[in-house]
């Protein structure tokens, strides 16, 4: 179904994830209402879309209620990076379930549909490998990365009671790591940090003994599934899992980028954070069979595009 012709709210828009999205959405002929308080978002990254005669800008934080009129919900807002949620474990819980709250009551009020941007951090440090749907997690609720962790455990909750309470259209998409253009040079997370110590020429940081694994999504492919996931019937509601199942430890990442941006710096060891999840991998054969996606864009070909974006950014050129 084209949204042409929708008005569809993007909270958390001018995020890495959320800008990409308002711009797919606005290629698509949706008219778009972005959300942000700028926590960690950026004007940069939706200044071109700002003239967009469909493209609409409100600064607005979740955690308050919001009353425009929409008929879609995706709700992204929430700091993603360990480094930054954080930075204000408080807030995050507030974002997280607070802000899933409001933009539900907001969909109930509209008669809305919503797709929630979960993680596949509710599965936690897992003992099951893949990670399917099914799998209900190993989380730590007392540790630096449950305000992210458990806040968005809670945000998943409140959308399926919203729809057995009210009959509300939900969607639940658990977004594996992604990567790529416009990711934060400082986010910390690990493809950013390596890249830009890369090719500045510092120390790559590697935490821990680089065993642990991660599956990293190509962004243009994870904004494909959110897509998808919002235009399936009312009958499907999620949870599903959406990422690239390819995987690799965190040493082959180091070495990849390194050989990729032709660097020479040096792997240094740092000590592995708390609660640091040891495998990821996402089972995808629900959004295989219900999105009927895939993903697309091998890694090489998506470093490659990310290292292109941080030369340029970093002026490296
Ligand atoms: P991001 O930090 O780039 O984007 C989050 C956006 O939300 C920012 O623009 C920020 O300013 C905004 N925001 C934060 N708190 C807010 C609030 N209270 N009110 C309004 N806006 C607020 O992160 P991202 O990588 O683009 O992630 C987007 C969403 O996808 C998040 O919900 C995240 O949990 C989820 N997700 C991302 C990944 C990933 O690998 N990128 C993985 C799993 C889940
Ligand atoms: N990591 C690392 N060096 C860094 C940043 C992260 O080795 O400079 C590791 C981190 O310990 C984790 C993996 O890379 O095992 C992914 O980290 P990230 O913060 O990107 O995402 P998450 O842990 O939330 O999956």
């Amino acid at each position: 179904m084209s949204p042409a012709g929708r008005r569809t709210l993007v909270t958390g828009g001018a995020g890495f994830l959320g800008s990409h999205l308002c711009e797919a959405l606005l290629q698509r002929g949706a008219d778009v209402l972005c959300v942000d308080n700028f926590h960690t978002g950026t004007r940069a990254n939706i200044a071109a879309l700002l003239p967009h005669p469909r493209f609409e800008l409100l600064e607005h934080d979740v955690s308050v209620p919001l009353d425009v009129d929409v008929d879609r919900i995706f709700n992204l807002a929430c700091p993603a990076s360990p480094v930054h949620y954080q930075h204000d474990p408080v807030q995050t819980t507030k974002t997280c379930v607070q802000g899933a709250i409001h933009m539900l009551a907001l969909a109930k009020a509209r008669g809305a549909r919503i797709l929630q941007a979960s993680t596949s951090e509710v599965y936690g440090d897992p003992e099951v490998h893949p990670q399917p749907e099914s799998y209900w997690g190993r989380v730590n609720p007392i540790g630096m990365r449950s305000c992210y962790n458990e806040g968005k455990r809670c945000a998943e909750t409140l959308f399926f009671d919203y729809r057995r309470q009210h009959d509300l259209e939900i969607k639940v998409v658990r977004i594996f790591n992604t990567y790529g253009p416009r990711m934060y040079p400082d986010d910390g997370r690990v493809v950013s940090n390596f890249i830009v110590q890369a090719l500045r020429g510092e120390d790559i940081t590697l935490y821990g003994d680089g065993s642990q694994t991660r599956s990293f999504c190509y962004v243009d492919d994870l904004i494909e599934a959110l897509l998808a996931s919002m235009d399936t019937p009312a009958a499907f509601t999620g949870p599903v899992n959406v990422g690239n199942p390819a995987e690799l430890s965190m040493r082959e990442l180091a070495e990849l980028v390194l050989r990729l941006s032709g660097s020479r710096s040096r792997i240094v060891h740092q000590p592995l954070p708390a609660d640091d999840p040891k495998l990821r991998r996402p089972d995808i054969g629900l959004a295989q069979r219900e999105l009927g996606w895939n993903p697309k864009v091998p890694l090489e070909k998506g470093l490659l595009a990310t290292i292109a974006y941080f030369r340029a950014l970093l002026n490296f050129g």
